[in-house]
């Protein structure tokens, strides 16, 4: 079968859950049998999401062979639960630096380069590429920013143009107002949406309107007659309790079997096991037995997207858990003074400390983790929260004062956290971390790290330059703590952990793993032992 092509276009404004409605088209098709896979189109110059900042872009994703791409992946993995790769990212910069290149090499000899046809020719080749190479039955293709934009002007032409030769649905993603006074629901915008969306040549199969509440039949009426569609073609995308109901409440609507016919695939498949097992994953999220308390302590806590899959990771196994978790957002440079209060802490269940880089907020998080050591909060540090740990451990139980990181001190005194021998000659930024899928042995049975994952050999993905200093590894064992994963060839050190209670770090990020229903085991153990303090602290209170 030729791969089928379905092509998301948002209207209006950023910010309407394109990236989740991609992902809810991807689950469906899974749940129908079919492989589906994302593409996603970023019209900004960048080669990739490595070198900007997360409180801009919100977090930067990384697959296992070793992209950095935008966060909508990690919302697509979570929800297909399979590992993607950095092909499906095609940004402007990867186009115009091909183009551009290609040019000097002489491949253009004697013709003017234009948008129209030589960018939009290599897109319709890009996809097509891919499309030999991975063979899905459906590629669901994500374009973002919204229909207008300069920058995705010249992609939305290429989609317009792949249509003309491949069987292509359009799918409309609109924004419908409720204005407070009249209580109704406004489609003025949403048409406006829609003229540009006609005046570039495409005519959506399907709008779907993201509303606060239900979407009425009259509303529907009205988009239906304006777009010159069927009324069961405004399709209903309202605000859900988790937004992993969404492929279920596509599916409650009908939406489901519209698409697939419009793409000739069988509407009978829908694989019954699959889609229940969802739905007792999502009856788990919404509606738990119990709850728990979790402090996540980062630097760029006011932008939450920058810590998208440690939330979502949370959210993960706090459902396979039964329990609710309630996240307190903890800004780290707020524990930096003398005599901070510290009661949000204390009613936390367990605490995580998240990845960044830069000195800001590195002094908070070293107290913070103080904190847990010492009042036996169940602790989990995520790279940055990892070398860290080792840190608060040299300084506060070891002794060793002045110990730091060299990336915050160069000079420090005890260099616990110093600068991998393999970025040392480095000086380009991007893509040159230590990056991507890495294999790690777990070094003890009865370790955190053991009993999470069941297995000794392991593999997660990381993205930092800064690595724990072997030097120090005796003098900090000798003081209890314990180092219970290393990298494959022994050279590196990937877990450590306080010797009592529940304290984990890992050099890795675990969070990029964790998929709905089948969480990151390391934070599947840190909500079980949340849910245990949360108990003990009840019995006590
Ligand atoms: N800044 C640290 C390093 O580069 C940690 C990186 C991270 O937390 N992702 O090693």
């Amino acid at each position: 079968m030729a791969t089928k092509y379905v092509v998301i276009l948002g209207s209006l404004m950023s910010g309407l859950g394109k990236g989740v409605l991609t992902a809810s088209i991807l689950r469906i098709l899974d749940l129908y049998g079919y492989s589906a896979l994302p593409i996603k189109f970023d019209g900004y110059l960048n080669f990739d999401c490595g070198t900007m900042n997360p409180y801009q872009h919100g977090e930067v994703f990384v697959l296992d062979d070793s992209s950095e791409v935008d966060m909508d992946f990690g919302i697509y993995e979570r929800f297909l639960g399979r590992s993607l790769t950095g092909d499906l990212s095609i940004t402007g910069g990867k186009l115009f630096g091909s183009i551009i290149s290609k040019e000097r090499q002489g491949k253009y000899l004697g013709e003017t380069v234009q948008i129209i046809p030589h960018l939009t020719d290599q897109i319709i080749r890009n996809i097509e590429n891919i499309a030999k190479a991975k063979k899905p039955d459906v590629f669901v293709v994500e374009v973002g920013g919204t229909v207008g934009d300069i920058e995705n002007s010249y992609f939305i032409e290429a989609m317009r143009q792949l249509s003309l030769s491949h069987e292509v649905v359009f799918i409309n993603l609109t924004y419908l107002p409720t204005l407070d006074v009249v209580g109704e629901q406004k489609t003025k915008p949403a048409q406006i949406g829609l003229r540009l969306l006609l005046q570039d040549g495409i005519r959506p199969n399907f709008i779907i309107c993201r509303t606060a509440s239900k979407l009425l039949d009259s509303t529907k009426e009205k988009l239906a007659l304006f777009a010159n569609l069927d009324k069961e073609r405004i399709i209903d995308d309202q605000d859900q309790a988790t937004l992993y109901n969404l492929p279920l409440h596509f599916i409650a609507t009908g939406f489901d079997r519209l698409l697939l016919s419009d793409l000739g695939l069988n509407v009978k498949r829908l694989d019954r096991r699959k889609s229940s097992e969802w739905k007792e994953n999502v009856r788990k999220t919404v509606s738990p037995k119990g709850e728990v308390n979790i402090a996540l302590v980062g630097k760029y806590t006011h932008l939450r997207d920058s810590y998208a899959s440690v939330k979502e990771a949370i959210v993960h196994a706090a459902s396979i858990n039964d329990v609710r978790a309630n996240i307190s957002w903890i800004e780290s440079s707020d524990f930096e003074k003398k005599g901070c209060d510290y009661s949000a802490l204390s009613r936390s269940d367990a605490i995580i400390v998240t990845g960044g880089f830069g000195n800001r907020g590195t002094e908070g998080m070293i107290n913070i983790i103080r904190h847990a050591r010492e009042n036996h909060v169940p602790y989990l540090g995520l790279c940055l929260g990892m070398q860290l740990m080792a840190v608060e451990y040299a300084r506060n139980v070891a002794g060793l004062q002045g110990a730091n990181s060299t990336e915050f001190d160069k000079e420090a005194r005890h260099r616990i956290i110093v600068l991998l021998d393999s970025q040392k000659r480095i000086t380009q930024k991007g893509g040159t971390m230590r990056l991507g899928a890495q294999e790690c042995v777990l070094l003890e049975r009865s370790s955190i790290a053991y009993k999470s994952y069941g297995t000794g050999m392991i593999s997660e993905r990381h993205r930092h330059r800064y690595e724990f200093n072997n030097r120090y590894a005796t003098t900090l064992k000798k003081c209890g703590l314990k180092i219970t994963g290393v990298t494959k060839d022994r050279k590196l050190v990937e877990f450590i952990e306080w010797s009592t209670g529940f304290g984990i770090g890992t050099q890795s990020h675990p969070e990029l793993k964790s998929r709905f229903g089948r969480p990151a085991p390391l934070f599947a153990s840190l909500i079980a032992a949340a849910k245990e303090n949360h108990v003990r602290k009840d019995l006590n209170r």
